[in-house]
């Protein structure tokens, strides 16, 4: 049996007085001469242990003597009040000391390559390279326990609305998300491969046609990816599914689900039911999907107001039916010419010709780039459509309407931040609904789903796919934070005639999605209950909800940029029978 008293953390006042017996990890050993002060950490935090040569024996001095950062020690002792000037407020066991009585080197440590403390300067490839000791830093212990925290409030919270934890397998066949599989060669059968799971989207289906009615599932998943920041190859999704619902069902509970891990963990009341947007909206007001609502600033159309104007750049766009759209930014009149001049240049890099501005001096004069062709009154019509005041900046584009929109989301963002105007201590959780069912793809030259293809249709948009499918409504929603996408999902079509419809939509001919997706379809004409669902990453909650800067900093064993893990030094090459017995030969 473990012989330990105390963790080091809880060594604090009320353990004074007390004999303990300690294990952990040297912190660092300061040797005064005679007498040697360790500080000793465990999970829980640093205690100081004072080895002091005048009540020891010759041999625990000598062992203290030579101890280094990172020995594994075992302490017998006594706990004991420090002497009032000696006490360090920056430890939570501060008030207290141990005072060694006899001490076992339990094993030692060579000298660590990366100092094990939280303000650390090492460069993250070497934390990366020995994350066994980088996760020794008490800011990735909490983290780690962090993320345990917010894993177990979210099982708890749907084992009490009734949902069944199923693991899902692994190994398993391509799933619908649309990213590049990861491949595992099967040896049984030389030629054919099992992919990994991109999320359990089709086996969760299965199981509600398999009568569980409320699934969920902690679930790994797997996208081969070219590297992105924002993105790991393998990540955490909390998955669920359940039958017999609507929209609102499902948002209901994972609303119900984050408000408990925001309430338990940061004492945060979320209101609910949060907001909902339809897509349309959130594109037209805030020029993104995934709108950053803590600040205002909204896209207005300005179409009509500038129909006429003179300016030859808004009336050729909107002859050719595209869209004139402005923000006005409050006091950002300040602005120089060239910081007006590099908006227009990173409106551009969102595929738009230019940026119009104007700037209303607090004298009530303009600054513009093209107040000189506006006529009549249509300058001051414009300004008057979106508010502007002395001291604010009007900003303009024209183009086709989804790219004028997603410029102007980005700029809004921009501006937001260059102007200060995002409450960073501030959670803004909103349902974004009604996402397009497909999208085109000037590459494929081909209709995609924009979330899968067994998505459902709006009932009064499936005379649409026949005649307009670019417009088709999908029952598909997203869960935004703070501008970011949390999570997706969309209640699944159910009816073969639509889901044939939509894989004809899609390009695929029946017999190709049959050979896809055969095991789906096949069992779907076998009683499949009406249902949907939902999945929202977990790594990315865990990061927002922390404060941490990156998704490395919220996994125990992250990869990096290329997919690599600098630690187990994978990917890496096998040994030559392995192919051999897999019939692979590689040909570079
Ligand atoms: N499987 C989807 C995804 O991973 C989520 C869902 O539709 O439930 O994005």
């Amino acid at each position: 049996m473990n012989n330990r008293t105390h963790m080091c953390g809880e060594v604090t006042a009320e353990a004074a007085g007390q004999s303990v017996i300690l294990k952990g990890w040297v912190q660092r050993a300061r040797n005064l001469g005679g007498i040697v002060f360790v500080w000793l950490r465990d999970r829980t935090g640093i205690v100081q242990v004072v080895f002091d040569g005048n009540d020891i024996s010759k041999e625990l001095l000598e062992l203290a003597e030579s101890l280094r950062s990172e020995y594994v020690i075992e302490v017998h002792g006594q706990a004991r009040m420090r002497a009032p000037e000696a006490v360090n407020k920056k430890l939570k066991t501060g008030e207290v000391e141990v005072v060694a009585e006899s001490a076992i080197i339990l094993n030692p440590s060579k000298t660590p390559p990366i100092y094990i403390e939280d303000d650390t300067k090492e460069q993250e490839s070497l934390r990366l390279k020995y994350r066994y000791l980088d996760l020794r830093r008490p800011s990735m212990q909490n983290m780690l326990l962090f993320r345990h925290k917010v894993i177990k409030l979210l099982r708890d919270y749907m084992d009490e609305q009734g949902f069944i934890e199923v693991e899902t397998p692994i190994l398993s066949k391509s799933t619908p998300e649309g990213a590049r599989d990861y491949l595992v060669p099967a040896r049984v059968k030389p030629g054919t491969f099992y992919a990994l799971p991109q999320s359990p989207q089709i086996y969760k289906q299965l199981l509600m046609l398999a009568g569980l009615d409320k699934y969920y599932q902690v679930a790994r998943c797997f996208r081969d990816e070219d590297g992105r920041a924002d993105r790991q190859p393998e990540f955490t999704q909390f998955d669920m599914e359940m039958s017999f619902i609507d929209p609102e069902d499902i948002q209901t509970v994972v609303e119900g689900a984050y408000a408990h891990v925001f309430k338990t963990l940061l004492n945060i009341e979320l209101t609910l039911p949060l907001r909902r947007i339809t897509w349309r909206d959130a594109m037209a007001r805030y020029g993104s999907d995934k709108p950053d609502t803590r600040f205002g600033m909204e896209i207005q159309d300005v179409g009509e107001v500038v129909a006429g104007c003179g300016f030859k750049v808004f009336e050729e766009a909107l002859a050719a039916g595209n869209t004139v759209c402005a923000i006005c930014a409050q006091d950002a009149g300040h602005m120089s010419r060239k910081e007006l001049d590099a908006l227009g240049e990173f409106v551009k890099t969102y595929h738009v010709r230019g940026l119009a501005w104007a700037v209303v001096n607090e004298d009530g004069t303009l600054r513009s780039s093209f107040a000189k062709a506006m006529q009549g009154d249509s300058m001051q019509r414009l300004l008057d459509a979106v508010s502007a005041k002395p001291g604010d900046a009007v900003f303009v584009i024209a183009d086709k309407k989804y790219v004028a929109l997603t410029a102007m989301g980005q700029l809004r963002l921009r501006l937001g931040k260059q102007l200060n105007l995002i409450d960073n201590k501030r959670y803004d959780l909103l349902w974004v609904t009604e996402f397009p069912l497909l999208e085109w793809s000037d590459e494929e030259n081909r209709f995609l789903a924009m979330h899968h293809p067994f998505t459902n249709v709006m009932e009064e948009d499936i005379p649409l796919m026949d005649t307009d499918p670019g417009a088709v409504r999908a029952k598909a929603y997203d869960l935004v934070m703070n501008g970011v996408e949390m999570g997706s999902g969309s209640i699944r079509i159910h009816q073969s005639d639509v889901q044939e419809k939509m894989f004809s939509l899609l390009g695929f001919t029946k017999e190709q999605a049959w050979e896809q997706f055969g095991f789906l379809l096949g069992a779907f004409q076998y009683g499949t209950p009406p249902h949907g669902g939902f999945a929202f990453g977990i790594d990315r909650m865990v990061m927002i909800l922390s404060g941490a800067e990156s998704l490395r900093d919220v996994l125990a064993f992250p990869k990096i940029q290329n997919g690599a893990c600098p630690m187990m030094d994978t990917p890496s090459a096998v040994q030559p029978e392995q192919l051999e017995q897999l019939k692979i030969r590689c040909v570079e």
